[in-house]
C-alpha cells in the first residue's frame, strides 16, 4: 500500500494517540483514497480541520493522496493567516446559531445568557443532531467525535473541556463571539427570545420580595417564564464580565 507522510498541528494532536502527536508519521492508505477520509482515519474529525497542505500547497477534502505526499493539517481557527489558502467550507455562517449535543445542557444554557440561539435535547438521536446543523445551518457541539465524522455534517465544534464555564469560555475564544454577545435576550430554559414586559400586567404571578423590590422584568415570549435582574442575574452579569474582561461593566 502506498504511504504518506501526516503532520497535525495544535489542538487536533488532542484526537491522535500518544505516539502519533506533535511528529510527522507515516501512514498507509488505498490508493486513490480522500485526504478527508485518511484524516478521520487516524481519529481527527472533518469539522475540526480548517486548512490542508499537501507539499505546500493547500487542498480540499476530495483530494486522492498520491505516495509520498507530505500532509499538514490545520485546525479551525489556528491563529495563522490562512487568507491566501483555500478554506475547507464555506465561511462564515449567515448568522452563528448552534444545535448542542445531549451531554452540553449546561454550555446550551450559557450560550441563551449570551443571547445565542442554541437548541438542545434530551432525546435528539445523534442522526437528528446532524440533520439540524445541516438543514438549519447550525454549528453542532459535542464531545463526541465519531458524531463530528458524520459525512454530511459541515459545520460543527469539538468542546474540549469537561467543566461548562470552561467549555463556554473554549469556544467563546475560538469562536471569537464577544463582540456578538446580547446577554439577557434569550431564555435560557426553551431558546426563546425575551421581550420586556410591564410589571403591572404580572404583579399577580411575582413573589412578594420581587413584586417590592424589582421594577423591569422580560418575559420568554415562548414559555412564558419571567426574568428580572435578581441575585442571580448579578451572579451571571459577573460571569460574564470575567469571560470578557476587556468589555467592562455595562
Ligand atoms: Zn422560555
Amino acid at each position: 500500500m502506498p504511504e504518506a507522510s501526516l503532520r497535525f498541528y495544535e489542538e487536533l494532536n488532542d484526537f491522535l494517540p500518544l505516539r502519533l502527536r506533535k511528529r510527522n508519521f507515516r501512514c498507509s492508505f488505498s490508493q486513490g483514497e480522500r485526504i478527508k477520509h485518511v484524516i478521520e482515519s487516524v481519529g481527527v474529525p472533518h469539522t475540526e480541520v480548517e486548512v490542508i497542505l499537501v507539499n505546500g500547497e493547500s487542498v480540499d477534502f476530495d483530494y486522492a493522496l498520491k505516495a509520498d505526499d507530505r500532509v499538514s493539517v490545520y485546525p479551525l481557527f489556528e491563529a495563522l493567516d490562512v487568507t491566501p489558502l483555500l478554506r475547507l467550507r464555506p465561511r462564515p455562517m449567515r448568522s452563528l446559531r448552534f444545535v448542542a449535543d445531549a451531554h452540553l445542557g449546561k454550555l446550551a444554557r450559557y450560550l441563551r445568557l449570551l443571547g445565542f440561539d442554541c437548541l438542545f435535547f434530551n432525546d435528539a438521536g445523534d442522526g437528528n443532531l446532524v440533520r439540524i446543523s445541516v438543514d438549519e445551518g447550525r454549528v453542532l457541539l459535542t464531545r463526541d467525535r465519531g458524531l463530528l465524522m458524520h459525512r454530511i455534517l459541515t459545520h460543527g465544534c469539538f468542546i474540549h473541556g469537561t467543566e461548562p464555564r470552561q467549555q463556554l469560555q473554549e469556544i467563546v475564544q475560538r469562536l471569537q463571539l464577544e463582540s456578538l454577545f446580547i446577554p439577557f435576550t434569550r431564555c435560557m430554559e426553551c431558546n426563546g427570545p425575551l421581550a420586556a414586559e410591564e410589571k403591572k400586567r404580572i404583579e399577580d404571578e411575582l413573589p412578594d420580595n420581587v413584586r417590592q423590590y424589582y421594577d423591569e422584568f422580560w418575559r420568554c415570549d415562548q414559555c412564558g417564564r419571567i426574568y428580572w435582574k435578581g441575585s442571580h442575574f448579578r451572579e451571571l452579569r459577573a460571569f460574564i464580565d470575567d469571560l470578557t474582561p476587556s468589555l467592562g461593566k455595562q
